[in-house]
């Protein structure tokens, strides 16, 4: 894998609901999802599939892979913004010879994210 992903943090589960991810850059437990990009390859290495992007009022579709967190495979990526910092995380799932990863990619927008609802400092 080309990148190195920085490892989830995430909390037992205490509601019920799964265990509560941590925000990578300060720690916090409030990070909401807003932005999640899929990419499926017709086959492995190839350079087209569908990639679908889904944000709150819109879904994109193209064939596409680039942007595909997988060097050769599928991939998910999901977009956070956390109510305690301006960290804007991305969690990457990778599928990659048989097995599958997960974490966050190592660069952070700094570019504070301007929730639809929720509270901001
Ligand atoms: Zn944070």
């Amino acid at each position: 894998m080309a990148e190195t992903y920085i490892p989830l943090r995430i909390e037992d589960d205490v509601m019920g609901l799964g265990g509560t991810l941590f925000c990578p850059s300060c720690g916090g437990n409030y990070l909401h999802h807003n932005h999640i990009d899929t990419y499926f390859r017709h086959k492995e290495d190839s350079a087209v599939g569908l990639a679908v992007t889904s944000e709150s009022q819109f879904t994109t579709v193209e064939n596409g892979q680039i942007g595909n967190p997988s060097p050769r495979r599928d991939g998910i990526r999901i977009k956070f913004w956390c109510e305690n910092c301006d960290a804007t995380p991305s969690m990457v799932i990778v599928q990659h010879k048989g097995s599958t990863y997960v974490g966050f990619e190592p660069e952070m927008s700094t570019v504070p994210y301007k929730p639809r609802y929720g509270k901001r400092n």
